[in-house]
């Protein structure tokens, strides 16, 4: 056998981040003002954001340097590991060469710091003294915290109330790293207090919790907003994790026939498949095929409307052109699996409809079905975001012993499921269940979009 790891030194720690808007051959539409809905200048983000961010969401330069204080903070964890997938190939007697590249050795366990990091330092050069955010499971609000306390910045999250009750774990995380977490809807904004006189026992969801977090952020002086998906910037910042994928492929001498990951916001399959889809659009690797995996009870690409919608309930976030289920969305209570936004980073769903990568929805016990067969195999319990690639890598596994071929495929492992145990014993115990979200409540949701002007 060949080798099952392949580790990149300190050394080999990018440098700089790939910025693919460099490469688009059609340029990504504008973010829209909410009030005005005319194209939004740097102006309109600052009371958001810090400014070097505010030019990186918007920057045409192929490449952006890594910050030394930054790449000093990577290397508690990074480079990480790609791994070859021996023992889950065996298990299905494929083939297949599966790789998978695993970001769950971060402190928090996911990809997510590897932008938390970053706009937290750019935020205390900017001299940010407050930083407040949204979660929904707590990984993002766990990695913000943990970011936060490096550059000895305060740190505010809102929780979705369901996930606040359910997954306590996640905000002890937060509060070990010294944040404050809270439940949205919370009564400490208009939004939240707006949204518990209509509904008190509203369990809460991520574009009401961003509702939140931006109007804290809008209401104080020193306090600046922080979103973990979605926007260009972050995308970006996650690229690390591909550009490190590219060199350990060539290690193992291999490129990927097809690269699968797991999409919410969108930011850690982006991050992987972005320094590759490179190659696809200047027509070196023409057959490369990118998958992106979304729950059906949240078919946010595959179900959804290509659109400007407001990115949070209250319409306070920027207007952006995406795929969306409509801001008004509320996940159903039985999901367990994470990815939950309405919405979708604008480049995916722009590299979508220029045809550069597909989309796919799957089931929910099925994911778990898989995440199951992978810890048996692998050893590695996952996130159930994660479980929704580890689905779709299976399915193409079988594909590959099907038609006797032998395709390199690359999993975006996103990380662990250690917080995630209850989720793993209602499905062990025969309690979850599927549920795809219904075609008439999209249709619903959709009226309520944003007029544009022409
Ligand atoms: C947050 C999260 C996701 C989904 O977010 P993206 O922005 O789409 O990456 C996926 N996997 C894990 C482990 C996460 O924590």
């Amino acid at each position: 056998m060949e080798n099952h790891k392949f580790v990149l030194g300190e050394k080999d720690l990018p440098k700089q981040w790939y910025n693919i808007q460099a490469d688009l051959p059609e340029p990504l539409p504008p973010y829209l003002h909410p009030g005005t809905k005319q194209p939004l200048g740097p102006a309109d983000l600052a009371p958001l954001f810090p400014m070097e961010l505010i030019k990186q969401e918007v920057s045409q330069e192929r490449y952006i340097d890594i910050p030394e204080e930054v790449r000093d903070v990577y290397k508690l964890w990074r480079p990480t590991i790609m791994h070859r997938a021996y023992r889950l190939e065996k298990a299905l007697d494929t083939p297949a060469k599966i790789y998978y590249k695993y970001e769950g050795t971060s402190p928090p366990g996911s990809h997510k710091p590897n932008t938390a990091v970053a706009q937290a330092y750019y935020n205390k050069m900017e001299g940010t003294k407050r930083i407040t955010t949204e979660t929904g499971a707590g990984q993002w609000g766990s990695s913000l915290a943990f970011a936060c306390k490096l550059f000895d910045i305060e740190c505010k999250v809102y929780m979705v109330k369901v996930s606040y009750n359910q997954k306590p774990y996640r905000r002890i995380m937060m509060e070990t790293w010294g944040a404050t977490c809270v439940p949205s809807p919370s009564p400490d904004t208009k939004a939240g207090r707006d949204m518990l006189e209509k509904d008190p026992d509203c369990p809460g969801s991520l574009g009401l919790a961003i509702s939140e977090a931006v109007e804290d952020a809008v209401m104080r002086d020193d306090t600046h907003y922080s979103l973990g998906s979605v926007l260009n910037h972050v995308l970006m910042h996650q690229t690390v994790i591909g550009q490190e994928s590219m060199k350990q492929m060539e290690m193992a001498g291999e490129y990927p026939d097809i690269i699968v990951g797991c999409i919410g916001g969108g930011s850690n399959f982006a991050g992987m498949y972005l320094p590759f889809v490179r190659d696809k659009i200047v027509g070196k690797r023409p057959n490369l095929r990118i998958i992106n995996v979304e729950p059906e009870s949240c078919p946010t690409v595959t179900k959804g409307l290509y659109a400007y919608d407001y990115g949070d309930v209250a319409g306070m976030a920027p207007i952006a052109k995406m795929f969306t289920l409509g801001h008004t969305f509320m996940p159903p209570p039985v999901h367990a699996g994470g990815l939950r936004y309405h919405g979708m980073a604008p480049i995916i769903c722009h590299l979508h409809r220029l045809g550069f990568v597909e989309a796919r929805a799957v089931p929910q016990l099925a994911t778990f079905e898989a995440g199951v067969t992978f810890a048996r195999s692998e050893g590695i319990i996952s996130a159930p975001e994660t479980n929704h690639a580890i689905r779709v890598t299976i399915d193409e596994a079988l594909k590959c012993k099907e038609e006797g071929k032998s395709k390199v495929i690359l999993l975006a492992h996103s990380g662990h499921g250690h917080f995630d145990m209850a989720a793993y014993e209602s499905y062990l115990s025969g309690k979850l269940q599927d549920y795809a979200y219904p075609e008439d409540m999209v249709k619903e949701a959709l009226k309520l979009l944003p007029e544009i002007p022409a």
